[in-house]
């Protein structure tokens, strides 16, 4: 993946995908919960930070790289919102903060204590928040493209915040969040703010697939994001058709 808000080229090895499970409840904080009620815990059914020995080789893994990326692909997504907006005669304001952390319980939104292994966008303190160290992981798993993916996703519920959207089932929520995820990086190519490295796409069928729920999960569970089938439709129908594809009016 190459931005031009970043410079270095990139080479995408296809990584080797284990069970990553990501954001098992990954909109908190009033988005998809009925009023007064709070928030359920979320469950990450695996814990699946991937070890060393699944790192890439070809040096491009460090945690600095990772950070320039989470940096670059909140920068693009900034700006992709914001020519919506205005596109819309509409004020943009960002998302307010994107914030690693390491530690069960280090951020809290709404008062519910962020658990390890996921990402999340808190509606209550208009900020994303990732487990840094799974998220390296995935990264150093998948590939650059998923940080892109990843971030994408969550900053896409910042929209639906700011749009006034909530779905009745967080499949729903969750399906169009993953296709506006894949419209702000497919029309971002297409205008050349991003350019994909061999192997990209590969890496994010990867990255949904890794994301995608167990099969036995039902559609209407609490929780649920789809399976790896839904998921993986709802970003290319983005990724290929912008968003009029994914229902936003
Ligand atoms: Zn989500």
């Amino acid at each position: 993946m190459t931005t031009r808000v970043g410079r270095r080229p990139r080479s995408s090895l296809a990584g080797l995908v284990v069970a990553l499970v990501a954001a098992a409840g990954c909109v908190v904080g009033g988005v998809s919960e009925p009023e007064g009620q709070q928030p359920a815990p979320q469950r990450p059914d695996t814990p699946a930070s991937p070890g060393a020995a699944q790192t890439r080789a070809d040096g491009t893994t460090s945690v600095e790289e990772f950070q320039q990326d989470v940096a670059d692909a909140k920068t693009i997504a900034e700006r992709y919102w914001a020519a919506q907006f205005q596109a819309s005669g509409e004020r943009f304001r960002p998302i307010r903060r994107v914030i690693p952390y390491q530690r069960a319980g280090e951020v809290s939104c709404g008062g519910q204590a962020l658990p390890r292994n996921n990402a999340v966008y808190c509606s209550a303190g208009d900020f994303i928040a990732y487990d840094v160290n799974w998220s390296v992981g995935a990264f150093r798993q998948v590939g650059d493209a998923f940080v892109f993916y990843l971030l994408g996703h969550e900053y896409a519920h910042g929209i639906q915040a700011r749009l006034g959207i909530r779905y009745s089932y967080t499949i729903q929520q969750e399906l169009q969040a993953d296709c506006m995820a894949g419209a702000y990086l497919g029309d971002s190519v297409r205008s050349k703010a991003l350019r994909l490295d061999d192997g990209d796409l590969e890496e994010f069928r990867e990255g949904l697939l890794a994301v995608g729920d167990a099969p036995d999960q039902p559609w209407f569970a609490e929780g649920a994001h789809g399976t790896a089938e839904q998921r993986t439709e709802s970003f290319f129908r983005g990724y290929e058709r912008s968003l009029g594809a994914c229902d936003l009016t």
